[in-house]
């Protein structure tokens, strides 16, 4: 992982997204991880951390995995993207990875995959899932489902910064049934009160 890391580090097949990086965001974890997720892209908290999910959303995810009964360092956290999408100067917030930069990019984290076979890999969100198999199907009608990738159960939910935009119980919950269903393909112990969480409130 480390040699890959050494790659991954000074790629310039984006010339646009090499320019405007503060560095390159790899992924963060455990590299004999059983579980993975993937996000999209480093925002501008990630591309000056150089880890991804420190942000907002990155702190919602910490909260789902510490929920499921893991540690954030048990687990691995990559994106599709290892650069931050650039923005027009002075522009604020963050944009899309683009197809043509997410098929680039890709490679790398099949290498990633490859390393640490995971029992169990989690899209976060639609632009995840269409990076990975190609799909362009809403997220709606992807989560909660299984889906395959390189032979690895794939599950698909929504990016933790769609529940900070809506978040309320019912979407929470969704999240949270996709989650269950994880812990269950893991063969995890799962408690009444984790069962319970978002339920009827
Ligand atoms: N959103 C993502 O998809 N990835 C990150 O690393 C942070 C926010």
């Amino acid at each position: 992982m480390e040699a890959l890391r050494l790659r991954v580090e000074p790629c310039t097949k984006c010339p646009a997204l090499a320019a405007t990086r503060t560095q390159t965001v790899f992924g963060v974890g455990n590299i004999y991880a059983e579980l993975m997720f993937v996000g999209e892209a480093p925002g501008a908290d990630e591309d000056r951390m150089g880890e991804p999910f420190v942000g907002r959303a990155g702190q919602l995810l910490t909260r789902i995995i510490e929920t499921m009964g893991f540690k954030r360092s048990e687990v691995y956290i990559a994106n599709v993207l290892k650069c931050r999408p650039d923005m027009p100067p002075g522009v604020p917030g963050n944009r899309k990875p683009r197809p043509d930069e997410m098929a680039t990019c890709l490679p790398y984290l099949i290498e990633q995959i490859e390393i640490i076979r995971p029992k169990c890999l989690v899209a976060l969100g639609a632009t995840a899932m269409e990076g990975l198999t190609g799909t362009n199907a809403p997220i709606g009608s992807l989560r909660g489902r299984w889906h395959s990738f390189r032979g690895i159960p794939l599950m698909a939910t929504y990016h933790p910064a769609y529940i900070l935009r809506n978040p309320t119980n019912s979407e929470k919950r969704k999240v949270w049934e996709d989650m269950l269903k994880v812990l269950e393909q893991l063969g995890r112990p799962i408690t009444d009160k984790q069962r319970g969480y978002f339920l009827n409130k």
